[in-house]
């Protein structure tokens, strides 16, 4: 009798056990926050952590699982392409979102991502459309409207909605449209600041009318509080890094901002007082702001469906731009960054519970340094204007061969140079062969380390190496251009919507593709992993978790840390 009932009962404890464990991690979390740091290249933030608090940055990366060699594995890393690999898990050969900008050959002219003016901007008083200083790919677009559609698979968030039949509240909020309606995906709802209009907006595809509390919020006029104030330094200057190097020759001296702290935002109706706000580190406030708002309002994760949102933060990116990542003005960018981040993962503590909360944290991009910056170090580094490029024995030589010469090329919007495919097939000609012809002249101007011919891409011989990948994993046959320009590392076109600036991205060498991935909350444990890994590992990982189909074009691994930690 002893025999027998002793090894049952052990039986019938050892599965009590398990049973407890497996439903502690079959539970899903009651929300996915997946927040996104705009051009927040790996290193940065490591670089400051020790003067960081406990709540932002440290606590995801001492509470999280932090994968350090994580990149994205495209080559035109720009942010509408980081965000949807972000959010879809897919390259963008698949996702097909090549560019911010790219030549749409059915409509004869460069388009903007997420244009679409079948869904015109949702607005109080008709005719508010975004302001576009310091963002020239909006320029390109042809009406205000934004909507997911030309995001051609489903996104992690879009995987949620069919899961929970419709019932998960999905939510994406940025300063920048393309930052919040590409992780909303197509079954969301975005949220995007208006420099115009000073408030959150959002298009015609998500709503017919303003929620009321979006309205509430808007009509606090939060940004006003900004007005006649100055980004001031948040700490004593000799306490910084950079504390010595505030007026580098290589900032961007906008008028009325400057170079050197404090950058004034000058009165609240000053014609750049909203663009000065997200140059600043303001614009992260404020989109925390309404984030939290939403998160009340929306009653997100009150119950045990899971909900998704996502947050992404874009005055990194700007100040970047102007700046340089290697600026007193990053540094001081990054430690605000943290009490915003702090402040936010407090607030869903509160109201959520970081135990019932997976936070994920990534980048859409890293960025160069100031070109004049490495070369103080002594690292080759150039600034690039193809406007300057004297293309006459390009074209000659072309003419010579073909009998036609600069009527080939329709546009070159870096990174993709257009072929005139008509003219081509008028006279005749091989379009491989003309590809070859054009991509061997491009070689020969400065700086320039590659130009690949796109039927040479889709023939598939090419070197076997992170970057011809990253080349391959950019090329959307429907939209990539005829040919794929690469500039030597640390050289890049430091012009921006006319104006030039300190600093870019947008290759595909590490500093570009090299960002942070920490997934954290959620009861996981910490945890580093050095193994290389993939931005498109991210959703079929979140996917994995929550017992989702995987995106419908997703091309990574499940991060096996994660999902079973
Ligand atoms: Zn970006």
């Amino acid at each position: 009798m002893n025999f027998l009932i002793k090894p049952m009962l052990l039986v019938l404890i050892a599965m009590s056990a398990f049973s407890t464990v497996s439903n502690a991690q079959s539970k899903p979390p009651r929300l996915i926050l997946q927040i996104t740091v705009d051009q927040l290249r790996a290193d940065l933030p490591k670089r400051y952590l020790h003067r960081m608090g406990d709540d932002g940055f440290n606590y995801l990366y001492k509470k999280g699982v932090v994968y350090t060699n994580a990149h994205h594995n495209h080559a035109n890393t720009e942010t509408i392409v980081g965000h949807a690999t972000l959010a879809t898990g897919a390259t963008p050969a698949v996702h097909g979102m090549i560019g911010n900008v790219w030549f749409d050959r059915d409509d004869n002219r460069l388009i903007y991502n997420i244009e679409d003016a079948n869904y015109p901007l949702l607005s109080k008083d008709a005719d508010v459309s975004q302001k576009t200083e310091l963002d020239p790919t909006q320029k390109t677009a042809k009406s205000s409207g934004r909507s997911p559609r030309k995001i051609r698979v489903s996104t992690f968030s879009d995987e949620l909605a069919m899961h929970s039949l419709g019932k998960s509240k999905i939510f994406g909020v940025s300063v920048k449209d393309r930052g919040a309606v590409s992780m909303a995906g197509h079954a969301g709802k975005a949220f995007w600041f208006s420099k115009k209009a000073g408030d959150f907006v959002t298009s015609q595809f998500y709503y017919q009318h303003y929620p009321q509390w979006v309205l509430d919020w808007n009509s606090q006029r939060q940004p006003q509080a900004y007005a006649n104030k100055a980004w001031k330094l948040m700490r004593e200057a000799d306490t910084y890094l950079f504390g010595t190097k505030d007026d580098q020759k290589w900032e961007v001296d906008f008028p009325g901002y400057g170079r050197i702290f404090p950058h004034k935002y000058g009165d609240g109706d000053g014609k750049y007082f909203t663009t000065l706000l997200t140059i600043s580190p303001a614009g992260d406030e404020l989109t925390a702001a309404f984030s939290k708002a939403l998160i009340v309002n929306e009653q997100i994760g009150q119950d045990e469906v899971t909900d998704y949102l996502s947050v992404s933060f874009s005055s990194t990116d700007y100040i970047g731009h102007l700046f340089g990542s290697a600026s007193l003005e990053m540094e001081d960018n990054l430690l605000r960054l943290d009490q915003t981040l702090a402040s936010l993962l407090q607030f869903v503590d509160k109201h959520i519970g970081l135990n019932n909360t997976l936070i994920v944290l990534s980048a859409d991009h890293g960025g160069a340094d100031a070109a004049p910056y490495s070369e103080q170090l002594g690292i080759k580094a150039e600034y690039i204007n193809p406007k300057n490029w004297n293309t006459s024995a390009a074209f000659a030589a072309l003419h010579k061969r073909f009998g036609i010469g600069e009527a080939l090329v329709k546009t070159y919007y870096h990174p993709y140079v257009y072929l005139d495919h008509s003219v081509i097939e008028r006279h005749k000609l091989d379009l491989g062969e003309v590809e070859q012809a054009v991509s061997e002249e491009i070689r020969k101007f400065p700086s320039v380390a590659i130009a690949i011919p796109s039927t040479q891409i889709q023939q598939g011989n090419l070197p076997d190496s992170d970057v011809y990948n990253a080349i391959v994993n950019n090329h959307n046959p429907q939209r990539s251009g005829d040919i794929f320009v690469v500039f030597e590392p640390h050289s890049f076109i430091n012009e921006m919507d006319g104006l030039v600036v300190a600093a870019h991205h947008g290759s595909p060498w590490k500093y570009d593709t090299h960002v942070p991935v920490i997934f954290a909350g959620n009861k996981l444990k910490a945890k580093q992993v050095s193994r290389r890994i993939n931005t498109v590992d991210i959703a079929p990982t979140l996917a994995s978790l929550i017992g989702t189909k995987a995106p419908s074009g997703s091309d990574g691994e499940v991060l096996k840390e994660v999902v079973k930690n």
